[in-house]
């Protein structure tokens, strides 16, 4: 049986067909070529035919050109398009004519730029000439970062050593700045958020500094299919930015499964595992020798998985050896040797985290299963996108969990296959870090008083951090002031709240999973009952200090209910648009949080059964918010009593946390709502949707501007789930939310979009 035969059968059979919610078949696509244009050395062709590449796909070459002509682009392909040689080309072409051009390659991770660097290095050896490509992270020997430093034509790393490797030390690094004519940022999409509001900033500096040596680099983006491509290529770069979207790759035919496991609860909105389903699932494509890959969210799924995948092939007299898993925390070597198992046909079935979600070269396989949806859509497409060989078919299926996310994409095969609604949302000018990145700055080159950080005035920062002796101002300029380069000191990744582990001492101390620090005191406070995966663990200690908290396993006929007191103050509304009673506005909001207690509530009948304190620090936080300030006599308006309209609008509230993430491409934790009944600044009630991160990331600035597709999302997830009150994938269970809310809350979020739609 082939994978043709192997879909023929599967759509006979009922136990398959009947959670799948949407089976798309994509046709498969011919190619479209293009000459190599004139400007290309003969040298570049030549070697290029010798790899059997005789013309470019139509991307490629516009690539090319644009980027030749000293334009900035973004360059948004699927996977396995040949992206890179949109980038190599022209790079490797500006080189021949110039032996003194330097480019810098910067990749999200290190494995990353290991792997572009051996195909770079393919193509330079065939073209025969002296272009030294190099790989610059944490692992280059010092013995040779000075040849690297002196002769490297082109440099890859990723942004992490850009911003405390080569920027601080950019007068040894003299050569390639003096040089530099090309910055190529693949896999865009990933710089989002916290991450990429720190990358716009760290390219403000690279930028500053190219400046500096009089060069002005042209900018190569990469990117995954995302609503805005170009409009966060743009914000990163800071600079116009010309976007190449039109595919000229040929594809062979592909089918994309959405399968959601069947609910084994349905008043509790329970599904089946989706660990088993997948594991299930996979049967189908070991016993047909289809290769495939499976992609579960967690380190410890992958080991799971694995374990049940090898199982399998016992069962199939299948080598367990030809099963294997894959995650960060493996060895170069074995990771090395993982891949090329993969390419050659020898590994049947791999079990990844994200890890081979980008673009290292694994060759391509025919079956992708995902456990679990990824978190956004354009990682959905990129997992998807590792089966497919050139011209056979292929299929992915993707396996949603019961989490509200998966449940509304997997009932919303129109955003796979139509136009994506995530967008790359960036602040580079949050404050926190803006400061950050120009103490950076002061240090690689003392600030001149009216100097503009790209075009941002920066005076005031500067004469703050003066004032607290970072800076010293001497003759028109700042200069720092500290022994140690401030890079160290500032990650560009973990400046979101740490995260409190949980620790299961009932089984080797296993972290069994984290919380962030603003949920940490509300769901494993001493004595709380935490679930995870269906078990039910008993908290014995948080540990505030140390940010972990200790569990054990444990089987009670109770679950508890953290009394919690979330205070909101606003501290400056800086927007605020008004439709007819209803106002929406955006400002600036203190967060206070306080765990005071818990109550113990009986399973099924709800019964209080106890309760008890709970001593935890307060959590203040300023950050970015929009919100809603309803008329006063909305409940009235909406014909429900007072208390129905609080749980109403508590309901509305979870549903809109849980649907935000699909347009702000952020993660669940990333946003935050609490309702008021009464909000002390309008005196009226009001909903909060606010950035869980200090001075705000542009969250809660995109809803403001943009809230139609979040209110939407939001009343069509509650219409299609299929409970009775609510449940965990829509608003919350039902004992927690209550009896009414679910109609409650549609009727609040029909009230929101009605006033907005006017
Ligand atoms: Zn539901």
């Amino acid at each position: 049986m082939n994978l043709e035969q192997l879909l023929d059968y599967l759509k006979q059979q009922n136990r398959f067909m009947t959670n799948v919610t949407h089976w798309e078949t994509l046709p498969e696509k011919a190619a479209e070529y293009r000459e190599f244009p004139s400007s290309v050395d003969p040298r570049i062709v030549e070697a290029l035919a010798e790899k059997g590449i005789k013309r470019l796909y139509s991307h490629q070459a516009e690539a090319v050109e644009q980027a030749s002509a000293g334009r900035n682009i973004v360059l948004v392909t699927p996977t396995a398009s040949g992206k890179t040689l949109g980038y190599n080309l022209p790079v490797l072409n500006r080189i021949l004519s110039d032996p003194e051009t330097r480019a810098l390659y910067l990749f999200p991770t290190k494995a990353l730029s290991q792997d572009q660097y051996s195909e770079l290095h393919d193509l330079v050896t065939r073209l025969e000439i002296d272009i030294r490509t190099y790989t610059f992270d944490g692992d280059t020997p010092v013995s040779a970062r000075q040849a690297i430093r002196r002769a490297g034509h082109i440099v890859i790393t990723n942004p992490d050593m850009l911003h405390q490797g080569i920027l601080p030390h950019h007068a040894i690094w003299l050569k390639l700045f003096e040089n530099l004519r090309y910055v190529v940022i693949d896999e865009l999409h990933t710089y989002r958020g916290v991450f990429g509001s720190h990358m716009a900033n760290l390219i403000r500096r690279l930028k500053r500094i190219a400046n500096f040596y009089g060069s002005r680099p042209v900018f190569i983006c990469c990117s995954a299919t995302i609503a805005n491509p170009k409009e966060l290529a743009e914000k990163i770069v800071e600079d116009q930015v010309v976007l190449i979207d039109k595919n000229g790759a040929p594809r062979g035919r592909k089918h994309f499964i959405l399968y959601n496991p069947p609910l084994v609860n349905r008043e509790l909105g329970i599904r089946a595992s989706v660990i088993k389903e997948v594991s299930r699932l996979s049967r189908y494509f070991l016993e047909t020798g289809v290769q495939s890959i499976v992609f579960a969210r967690s380190r410890m799924r992958v080991e799971v998985l694995t374990r049940y995948l090898k199982e399998q092939a016992r069962k199939l007299s299948i080598p367990e050896k030809r099963i294997r898993g894959y995650r960060g925390g493996y060895l170069p070597l074995e990771r090395r040797e993982i891949e090329q198992g993969l390419r050659k046909g020898e590994i049947l079935g791999v079990v990844s985290t994200n890890a081979l979600e980008l673009g290292i070269d694994i060759g391509r396989l025919d079956a992708a299963l995902l456990a679990g949806y990824p978190g956004s859509i354009a990682s959905a497409w990129q997992q998807a996108g590792r089966a497919g060989r050139r011209s056979n078919t292929s299929v992915a299926i993707m396996v949603a969990s019961s989490s509200p996310l998966d449940q509304y994409i997997i009932n919303h095969p129109e955003y796979f296959f139509e136009k994506t609604p995530e967008s790359g949302i960036v602040d580079p000018d949050n404050l926190l870090i803006l400061m950050s990145h120009l103490k950076c700055a002061a240090f690689e080159i003392p600030f001149h008083e009216d100097e503009q950080f790209s075009g941002v005035a920066t005076r005031e920062i500067l004469d703050y951090l003066a004032d607290k002796g970072v800076l010293r101002k001497s003759g028109g300029k700042y200069h720092w002031m500290s022994e140690i380069y401030p890079a160290e000191e500032i990650s560009l990744r973990s400046a979101s709240p740490d995260n409190v582990v949980i620790i299961d001492t009932s089984n080797k101390d296993r972290v069994i999973g984290e919380t962030d620090l603003f949920s940490a005191p509300m769901l494993v406070h001493q004595e709380a009952i935490y679930m995870h995966g269906g078990l039910q663990y008993h908290v014995d200690q948080l540990d505030w200090d140390r940010k972990k908290a200790y569990v054990h396993k444990v089987s009670v006929d109770y679950y508890t209910d953290a009394i919690t007191k979330t205070d909101i103050k606003v501290l400056s509304m800086d927007e605020e648009k008004h439709f007819a009673e209803l106002e929406l506005a955006y400002g600036e909001i203190n967060v206070n949080t306080v765990t005071t207690g818990y109550k113990k509530i009986k399973l099924f009948t709800h019964e209080n059964v106890g309760a008890g304190r709970v001593y935890l620090p307060e959590l203040e936080m300023a950050t970015a918010s929009a919100w809603f300030n309803f008329p006063e006599h909305i409940a009235a308006l909406l014909d429900l009593e007072e208390s129905e309209f609080s749980a109403a609008l508590q309901a509305a509230a979870n549903i809109l946390r849980n649907i935000a993430p699909v347009y702000l491409m952020c993660d669940p934790s990333d946003i935050r709502s609490v309702p008021r009944v009464r909000s002390s600044f309008s005196e009226r009630p009001a909903l909060f949707l606010y950035d869980n991160f200090a001075g705000g990331v542009g969250l809660s600035f995109k809803l403001f501007h943009d809230p139609l597709p979040t209110l939407q999302g939001g009343l069509s997830l509650l219409q299609d789930c299929q409970c009775q009150a609510g449940c965990p994938s829509c608003i919350g269970p039902e004992l927690e939310v209550g009896r009414a809310s679910k109609a409650g809350a549609r009727k609040v979020l029909e009230y929101l979009l009605g006033a907005l739609e006017g």
